[in-house]
């Protein structure tokens, strides 16, 4: 079936709009009209062109809400006319250690996990193709219900993907009442750490390049907001946090945060520049058996988790809307960590 959708032709095109071909659903598939799609540094390092491997035309998004307008036969969890949701993920081998252990996201099948977008399509399609588009077929194991009120559902897109890249370390290095815990980089995916952790009973400390993000990492949760630049500020901390969750999407020194690491500490990256890092200095590490470690976004039944523990408290993203045609200049702004904190396409605009 045809979709209209918003693609970028190369890495050096601004994104125009293409009419793609969506796969003719079967019976494990759901039908969604997006209606709604966060916008993810990921899409800028993809649409650019920043990672290797990216395939063109390439239409990014997978921060998406929507309603579900047909379900195949054999579909269990959906209806038509449901509320529901597609993150990252919208396929993966289902029979692997990790498959079976609901971490699609470490697929160690032959082709890994099926990205929503530049993935491997099936049905004799190109690439996958994602959000920035009217409507997606996905099978039903990768859409996720969304318990949000109607008037959330917007502010919930981003919980696709900053959502859970966050919520999943935090989890998995048991965040909670009596840690102390840094988000770095206070963009989408941090914002929603900060809301996250501090949701998890963590103390909660920013750190953030941008002097004018101080008050309102205040409001989002945190306990204390530091400014990573400034070294005596920073000092202040050395040696106290028991996990670090580092967002930034841009390489730096990891050093000015091993050191604040207690012992035992970790350090996780989710960021993924496109340059690496400075390699980090050994000596904070040994001294202290502090760890530097990745995450990578997070399993389907992990996702609906945390979906269903922001429906309950009330946690959405902090959101600016803004129409399909502006996506590029949306682009620029994320480059300067100019939003507060994530843009979401209202998908009415691309008609
Ligand atoms: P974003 O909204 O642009 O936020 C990144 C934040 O990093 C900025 O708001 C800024 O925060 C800080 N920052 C930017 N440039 C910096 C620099 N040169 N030095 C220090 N800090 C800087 O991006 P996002 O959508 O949150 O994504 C963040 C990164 O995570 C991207 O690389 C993205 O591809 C990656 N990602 C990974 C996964 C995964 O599964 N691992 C999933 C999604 C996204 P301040 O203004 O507070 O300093
Ligand atoms: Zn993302
Ligand atoms: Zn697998």
């Amino acid at each position: 079936m045809q979709t209209k959708a918003y693609a970028a032709a190369t890495a050096k095109a601004p994104l125009a709009p293409i009419t793609i071909e969506r796969r003719d659903p079967g019976p494990k598939d759901i039908v969604m009209d997006i209606l709604y799609c966060g916008v993810c540094h990921s899409d800028l390092h993809t649409a650019r062109g920043e990672w290797p491997g990216i395939l063109y035309p390439c239409v990014p998004g997978h921060e998406i809400v929507g309603r579900i307008t047909a379900v195949g036969k054999d579909v269990t969890k959906f209806k038509d006319g449901d509320v529901a949701a597609v993150g990252c993920m919208v396929d993966s081998c289902r029979t692997c250690n990790p498959c079976e252990h609901d971490l699609e996201q470490y697929c160690t099948g032959p082709h890994g996990f099926t990205g929503t977008y530049n993935g491997a399509a099936k049905g004799g399609l190109p690439n996958t193709f994602g959000g920035y588009s009217k409507r997606i077929v996905v099978d039903e194991h990768f859409v996720l219900r969304v318990n949000h009120k109607a008037e959330q559902l917007a502010a919930t897109a981003p919980l696709l993907c900053a959502g859970i890249t966050t919520w999943s370390p935090l989890k998995h290095w048991n965040v909670g009442p009596g840690k102390k815990v840094g988000i770095v980089g206070i963009g989408g995916l941090g914002h929603m750490g900060v809301k996250l952790a501090h949701a998890l009973g963590a103390h909660v400390v920013a750190f953030t390049t941008s002097a004018s993000k101080k008050q309102a990492a205040l409001d989002l949760g945190a306990d204390e907001v530091v400014i990573s630049k400034d070294a005596d500020e920073m000092a202040k901390h050395a040696g106290s946090f028991d996990f670090i969750l580092d967002t930034v999407a841009a390489s730096h020194n990891l050093d000015a945060f091993t050191t604040l690491l207690k012992l035992d500490g970790a350090l996780t990256l989710v960021g993924v520049p496109e340059h690496p890092h400075p390699s980090p200095s050994v000596f904070p590490l040994i001294f202290g058996r502090k760890s530097i470690a990745g995450s990578l976004i997070g399993g389907i039944a992990e996702t609906q988790e945390m979906l269903d523990f922001c429906a309950e408290r009330g946690i959405t993203s902090d959101i600016e809307m803004i129409a399909m045609k502006d996506i590029d200049h949306a682009y620029d702004r994320l480059l300067k960590s100019d939003v507060k904190y994530r843009f979401v396409i209202d998908m009415a605009t691309l008609d």
